[in-house]
């Protein structure tokens, strides 16, 4: 059966990288008909938070990626690897080794200055015929795991190929630290084996660590995973993707105003591919991702292909539920609308609006000058509002405060005014569109009228 499983630390929000590979388990396991398990490891007790598990499940809930099993937590698991290191030890495939940090540096400074990789040099691991030193009073000892000292640690990795290191390039790993808790490591072998998972994609950060694990596989009779190693995503200038260069947390797109459908399939198509296809569903993507071009070398982070991915599907979403989103935004520009405005007329303005915004926070921006004082820029009003065009402007008021308010009967208004004072339709937009919204690139005057309302469109057009 196809398992597999996302791994985050709760130290920090939702990496984007973190979510991509989310991703690609999640559409992996759903592709097989098979399961998806949510794992917090929780291990860092200094630096993991219970803020970032909720900013974790809040980023894989906007997401859509849907976990059968989970949240796991390793901090709840400390028995089952007690159990396992003891049994490790028992079989003698593990060792309590009492090096105290300044003997550890020593050996390292020794090994470096006879130009030698700094691996540990095995005081305490038993062998056959051996005598260890005395147990030293007062050191409380860690664990270590007994690495093969000969042969190779191969595998197939789903992405980058055949990996082979030789064991004599990794040494005895620390799988239990002096306070108990076992490292990375170990934990992840001990949950991958128990929650059966059967494909682990993680970043290519953790190929180092992956003979290690296979190790501890092997060495507990456990079956090995799958292991498809992704490469890190960059930022524009080449170097890791980090913060220091811009959003890369999960939570800031969805508060910059990105639907979770762009996000879902920007991410997916960064670092995976499907023929020539840029926009894809979910259930698209589902169907074709089998673990196949999966790329091998880094992809760059777009933000402008992002925006691109974004507003298409802002142009498709239904106009209720992104009125929803854009009230958000709304609030946060300090313009708070009552229900009813957000249910109703609201999604008139999405309508009329989307097509030139790329997120929900352009479209608030366009929002608000419907719901709240615009500023008239003086350039533009001196250019635009000429002693010319104000007798037509007072005209057009007088009909619209007349007429019937639907944006037929608006258009019919304009084309009068426009016969009888001899303009033509731009003379008379631009300076109306920049008396009622601020500028002079608006979408079509009728419907910025019609949404604008008489009231406001009447007290704007008296600033003439
Ligand atoms: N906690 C690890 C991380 O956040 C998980 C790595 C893995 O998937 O094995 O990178």
């Amino acid at each position: 059966k196809i398992r597999t499983r996302i791994a985050p630390s709760p130290t920090g929000f939702l990496h984007l990288g973190t979510a991509r590979t989310a991703l690609y388990s999640w559409a992996y396991a759903r592709h097989f008909g098979g399961e998806f398990v949510l794992r917090i490891e929780d291990t860092d007790v200094a630096r993991s938070t219970q803020d970032s598990v909720d900013q974790i499940l809040e980023s894989m809930r906007w997401l859509g990626l849907e976990y059968d099993e989970g949240p796991v937590y390793q901090m709840q698991r400390l028995e089952r690897y007690k159990a396992v290191v003891e049994q490790l030890i028992a079989e003698g495939k593990a060792y309590y080794c009492y090096s105290t940090p300044e003997e550890l540096d020593a050996v390292r400074e020794a090994k470096k200055a006879r130009g030698e990789k700094a691996l540990y040099d095995g005081t305490w691991r038993p062998a056959p015929g051996k005598t260890l030193p005395a147990i030293p009073e007062g050191v409380k000892p860690v664990v270590r795991f007994c690495n093969p000292q000969e042969g190779d640690v191969t595998w197939n990795d789903l992405v980058k190929g055949p990996i082979t290191i030789s064991n004599r390039e990794i040494d005895d790993l620390i799988i239990v630290r002096t306070d108990g808790i076992p490292t990375y490591n170990f934990a992840v072998v001990v949950d991958d084996w128990d929650m059966q998972i059967s494909h682990v994609f993680r970043g290519d950060e953790h190929i180092n660590n992956t003979p290690w694990q296979i190790n501890i596989f092997n060495a507990l009779g456990a079956p090995l995973p799958e292991f498809g190693h992704c490469p890190v995503i960059l930022g524009d200038d080449g170097q890791k993707l980090s913060k220091r260069r811009g959003a890369v947390s999960v939570t800031a797109y969805e508060e910059g105003g990105y639907l979770p459908e762009a996000m879902l399939n920007y991410l997916a198509r960064l670092g995976w591919s499907h023929g020539d296809e840029e926009l894809f569903s979910r259930e698209q993507l589902v169907s074709w991702f089998d673990g196949t071009h999966l790329n091998k070398s880094p992809a760059q982070w777009d933000p402008a292909k992002l925006l691109w991915v974004n507003a298409h599907y802002i142009k498709q979403a239904d106009n209720t539920r992104l009125a929803k989103l854009v009230a958000v935004q709304l609030a946060k520009l300090g313009v708070e609308l009552p229900a009813e405005t957000v249910n109703t007329h609201l999604p008139q303005l999405c309508a009329l609006l989307k097509d030139r915004c790329d997120t929900t926070v352009a479209l608030a921006q366009w929002a608000s000058k419907f719901y709240a004082d615009v500023q008239v820029d003086a350039a533009e009003r001196a250019q635009h509002v000429t002693d010319a065009v104000k007798p037509a402007i007072a005209t057009l008021a007088e009909k619209l405060a007349a007429c019937a308010w639907d944006k037929a009967s608006i258009a019919a208004v304009i084309k009068e005014v426009l016969a009888a004072h001899s303009l033509k339709m731009p003379q008379l937009a631009m300076p109306v569109r920049v008396l009622v919204m601020g500028t002079a690139q608006t979408p079509s005057l009728d419907a910025v009228l019609e949404l604008s309302g008489r009231t406001k469109v009447l007290d704007r057009l008296a600033k003439a």
